[in-house]
């Protein structure tokens, strides 16, 4: 039950200011109602098309809805992802930055943006290294004129997360930005210990848990 799933992770928060993104890329339309049957708002989607099919009627219904973008972009999908989401976790370079500044100078919409960090240095994942960070930030304000509010990452799944979550916590604090999107289902309650702002949160939120 998704009312359980959240309980118990509303208790992990506790009275922490961090924003829990319940991720439903790839869940079915029961469970999507279920979730907001239960209260939930804030979601988080990985992919601007399945965004739409699930959220485009939905968010007719509940005007308080706020989508939050954690996955990849192409620069010809950002004008449809500046129209539907609210916010977006997922700015890895220039030329996306640039197609998203375009994009929401023409909606007259502004949303507040994460550039992804990719912390383990894994070819197969989006986002940029730490050393590029001030260059990447510096070109997102003055060329791409996009609000750049915190870093986002995924840390290597063999990896101890703390390290990663530690690493960002630095870099944020060096760059004085003020969120940190980063913990999923299975290592949230670490990237809490190192600051984190944003909890993107699928399976524990949406399985089916074993009664044991
Ligand atoms: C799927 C996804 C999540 C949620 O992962 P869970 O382990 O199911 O909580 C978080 N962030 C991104 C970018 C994702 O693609």
């Amino acid at each position: 039950m998704i009312v359980e799933n959240l309980s118990r992770i509303r208790h992990a928060i506790g009275d922490r200011s961090c924003e829990l993104v319940a991720v439903s890329k790839q869940q079915p339309d029961a469970l999507i109602d279920e979730a907001l049957a239960s209260g939930l708002r804030v979601f988080g989607e990985n992919r601007v098309q399945e965004a739409y099919t699930h959220w485009e009627k939905r968010r007719l219904l509940f005007p308080d809805l706020k989508l939050h973008l954690i996955g990849p972009l192409q620069s010809n999908k950002a004008e449809d992802a500046v129209a539907l989401f609210d916010m977006i976790h997922s700015v890895d370079r220039p030329k996306i930055a640039l197609a998203l500044g375009e994009a929401m100078r023409k909606r007259g919409k502004s949303l507040p943006c994460f550039i992804q960090i990719n912390t383990g240095n894994e070819p197969q994942k989006s986002g940029i290294g730490f050393d590029a960070l001030a260059d990447f930030l510096h070109f997102c304000r003055t060329e791409a004129k996009i609000e750049i509010i915190g870093l986002m990452c995924i840390p290597p799944v063999d990896d101890d997360p703390a390290i990663h979550f530690a690493a960002m916590q630095q870099a944020a604090k060096n760059h004085a930005l003020p969120c940190l999107s980063m913990g999923m289902s299975n290592d949230y309650e670490t990237a809490m210990q190192y600051g984190a702002t944003h909890l993107r949160i699928g399976s524990a939120l949406f399985a089916r848990r074993m009664k044991g």
